[in-house]
């Protein structure tokens, strides 16, 4: 039996309460037995510094296992061990009473933390004696560019080095992201077709209908493109890209990762969106209602500073520079308080080069299409329609993917507790993330993109509209 101990820091927080429990639980209800053993034993710590009964960070702890029907003997059992310590992790004086809660050999410390407080927790942990085996887990964004990403790197790897540190993105263990890498490397369908020649767009779309949902103090500095497209959606677009690796372990897979994202560049080959020659755009929502909510305009959000222009759509055209993937633009794009949120990545293919004379009928162009909630493929193709013989139209031939038990955070709980790197972000990747996005925030601080205006519930900015 391991006897390990997960401190969570900031365990008051939407991110535990809402993905980290849950995720547990989810192991616990749906994972193998691998997963049981890695839990069996576990001293949960949750510490922030509000103060919280005992009892209550373990009401939190069980309701959370209850969401996801996490029961029996293990669940009490984590349940009736949780610890809560009330500390600030930013005082070094804070840190023997955390240690004290520790059980067992195996420390796994979850900085469930705002971004600006887990550089100053890292620089304490230098000084505190940590158990030998400790492994850290960092929650995105990973510094807020690359200088910052490589300070945070070099202060982590002083406290414990690079193969225990976990950068946190939970989009890797996403069942799309898996589903991804299974469509292309484990079927000889799709493979063949990957590639510039047969591809003429990739789009990686996350849209949302949620608008800030109170969470300015956080938002409001990050904006959708640090938020999302400059984390989560380049890890998947590095999974669109990357060749083939030899293993899906630590070492390959994250090896292809980063030469994917290595050739990543901002698209410099003209126009990709209508309307301007800039590879980006970003607008920022005002009132409107998503479904049966209204919303208010995002800068009458409390605490929202309007001055600071931070977007809350964001598109960006990225071009990756290999002989499988030169000339075929990537956009991504992430939005809240959309209307009918799309959630998917695209591949256009290109037309074919000769339709038999006297077809008639629509010539849209096929496209593979992986959706991310729920798990999905639908691949639009051009089929035989119509009354005539040889009409043709185009077909939507859609599917279900297999669902996971567990969820995206018990995929990254999975990965803690086993000190599995595999599904998260290797420091130089964290670097080079920034690297990408950098010249598109230089562009926007300088105003050389406008910041347009979209109705919330409306598909964004009219003059986007296709
Ligand atoms: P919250 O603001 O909800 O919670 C932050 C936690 O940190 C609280 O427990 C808070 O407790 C503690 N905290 C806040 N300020 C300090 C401070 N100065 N010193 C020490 N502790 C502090 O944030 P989230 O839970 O939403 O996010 C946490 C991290 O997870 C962030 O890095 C975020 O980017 C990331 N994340 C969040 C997601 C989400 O959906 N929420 C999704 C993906 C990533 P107290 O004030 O009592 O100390």
């Amino acid at each position: 039996m391991t006897k390990a101990t997960l401190l969570i820091l900031g365990a008051t927080g939407d991110l535990t309460k809402r993905l980290l429990l849950p995720g547990i639980g989810s192991l616990i209800a749906g994972g193998e037995q691998g997963d049981l053993d890695l839990l069996d034993g576990l001293t949960l710590v949750g510490s922030a510094r509000s103060e919280m009964d005992e009892d209550d960070w373990r009401g939190l702890v069980r309701s959370a296992f209850e969401d996801v029907d996490a029961s029996g003997d293990l669940a009490e059992a984590i349940v009736g061990n949780a610890v809560y310590v009330q500390a600030d992790p930013s005082r070094p004086d804070d840190w023997p009473a955390l240690l004290e809660a520790v059980e067992g050999e195996e420390l796994v410390i979850y900085f469930a933390l705002p971004p600006a407080v887990i550089s100053k927790v890292a620089d304490v942990l230098k000084d505190v004696d940590l158990p030998e085996q400790t492994v850290l887990a960092v929650e995105k964004p990973f510094g807020s560019d690359a200088e910052s990403a490589a300070r945070l790197n070099e202060v982590l790897r002083a406290v414990v080095p690079e193969e225990r540190i976990h950068r946190v993105d939970h989009f890797l263990g996403h069942r799309a992201t898996l589903g991804m890498l299974a469509l292309r490397f484990d079927n000889r369908l799709f493979d063949p077709i990957w590639n510039a020649d047969d591809v003429q767009r990739v789009e990686i779309v996350y849209d949302e209908q949620l608008g800030l949902e109170g969470r300015a103090g956080y938002y409001d500095t990050a904006g959708a493109l640090r938020d999302m497209l400059q984390s989560h959606l380049l890890q998947v677009l590095a999974v669109v890209a990357t060749e083939a690796p030899a293993t899906v372990d630590p070492v390959d897979l994250r090896d292809a990762i980063a030469a994917a994202l290595r050739a990543t560049r901002v698209w410099e080959h003209g126009p990709v969106f209508p309307n301007t020659d800039a590879p980006s755009r970003r607008a920022r929502y005002t009132a409107g209602d998503v479904g049966d909510r209204h919303l208010p305009a995002y800068t009458d959000e409390e605490g929202v500073d309007p001055d600071r222009n931070t977007e809350t759509l964001a598109e960006i055209a990225l071009e990756v520079r290999t002989a499988r993937w030169a000339g075929v633009p990537f956009v991504l794009r992430s939005g809240k308080a959309i209307g009918a949120p799309r959630d998917e990545i695209v591949l256009t293919v290109r037309p074919v080069r000769h339709r038999p004379d006297g077809q008639t009928g629509e010539g849209e162009p096929e496209r593979i299409v992986l959706g991310f909630k729920p798990p999905r493929l639908r691949l639009q193709l051009t089929a035989a329609g119509g009354s005539m013989p040889f009409g043709l139209e185009p077909e939507d031939v859609t599917g279900a993917l297999p669902k996971s038990a567990v969820t995206e955070y018990g995929e990254v709980i999975r990965g803690v507790l086993g000190n599995d790197p595999t599904l998260s972000v290797r420091g130089d990747v964290a670097e080079q993330c920034w690297r990408i996005v950098q010249p598109i925030l230089d562009a926007w601080a300088k105003d050389e993109v406008p910041l347009e205006e979209y109705a919330a519930g409306s598909a964004g900015p009219d003059s986007w509209q296709p």
